[in-house]
């Protein structure tokens, strides 16, 4: 079996290790005959996004998020017709932002987002932001998952109608919303940096399963082979008794 991914602005949308979720795809797809490729969009890029079964774009400061939005909205009709083909869709922080209606910065200049979604971002009050350790609990396709990561983001996401998770330790969304990130089937946004991949190897393979669904549709996510996570599950449980959580 074949991944194919694209990275978007990975020399651009990197922060707080989010480089290490495509680390950490790649190894979790090789230890498994799955032949991955990685390839990069730079601002300027020529890349047919509906040829990739996964793409993925990171977090950012607010000036870099403003420095790739007249690109990213290029290609937002490139980027509709991926989802609708079946190109699943992975976004941290300042990426998941973006993909909303609009995202006001921490100097309340407005960026205006793709508008996949009908959620939106505002900036915490004086300068607020939610940072530190998170964990939440999701419910992905049926899979209950605890997961772990960091968040640092002043954005304040709201009108999201179908969150990734339900915050047990930390912020998530905003300040007081309770829920984290957003998922919807096929596109699933966080704020958790930390990074997410290697924290949280459940995800990772529920990722590898839904991007391979575009080219196997019979693809059960009990197909992949077993991995030994006992030093990942090891670490999140170190995490998780740190939040006083279990
Ligand atoms: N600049 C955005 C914010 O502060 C996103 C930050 C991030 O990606 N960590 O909300």
């Amino acid at each position: 079996m074949e991944l194919n991914v694209c990275w978007m602005y990975h020399d651009i949308m990197d922060l707080y290790g989010d480089k290490g979720n495509m680390m950490v795809l790649q190894k979790r797809c090789e230890e498994r005959g799955i032949s991955i490729t990685i390839d990069t969009l730079s601002i300027g890029d020529q890349r047919d996004l509906r040829a990739y079964d996964l793409l993925f774009l990171g977090g950012g400061a607010d000036k870099e998020q403003m420095m790739l939005i007249d690109d990213l909205l290029s290609r937002r009709e490139n980027i509709r017709e991926a989802m609708e083909q079946g190109t699943f869709v992975l976004l941290i922080c300042g990426g998941y932002q973006l993909f909303g209606q609009y995202y006001i910065s921490a100097d309340n200049e407005k960026i205006e987002g793709l508008k996949f979604f009908d959620y939106y971002t505002t900036t915490g009050s004086n300068g607020t932001r939610c940072i530190g350790n998170i964990a939440i609990r999701c419910n992905l396709d049926g899979h209950e998952i605890t997961a772990v990561g960091f968040e640092n983001h002043g954005g304040q996401t709201c009108n999201v109608a179908t969150p990734l998770g339900k915050v047990i330790s930390g912020y998530g969304n905003s300040f007081d919303s309770g829920y984290e990130g957003f998922y919807n089937g096929s596109v699933l946004g966080t704020y958790m940096h930390g990074p997410l991949f290697p924290k949280n190897p459940e995800i990772v393979d529920f990722v590898i399963y839904k991007s391979l669904k575009k080219n196997h549709p019979d693809v059960q996510l009990e197909d992949l082979i077993q991995l030994d996570d006992t030093l990942e599950q090891k670490a999140k449980e170190a995490m998780l008794k740190r939040l006083q959580v279990q």
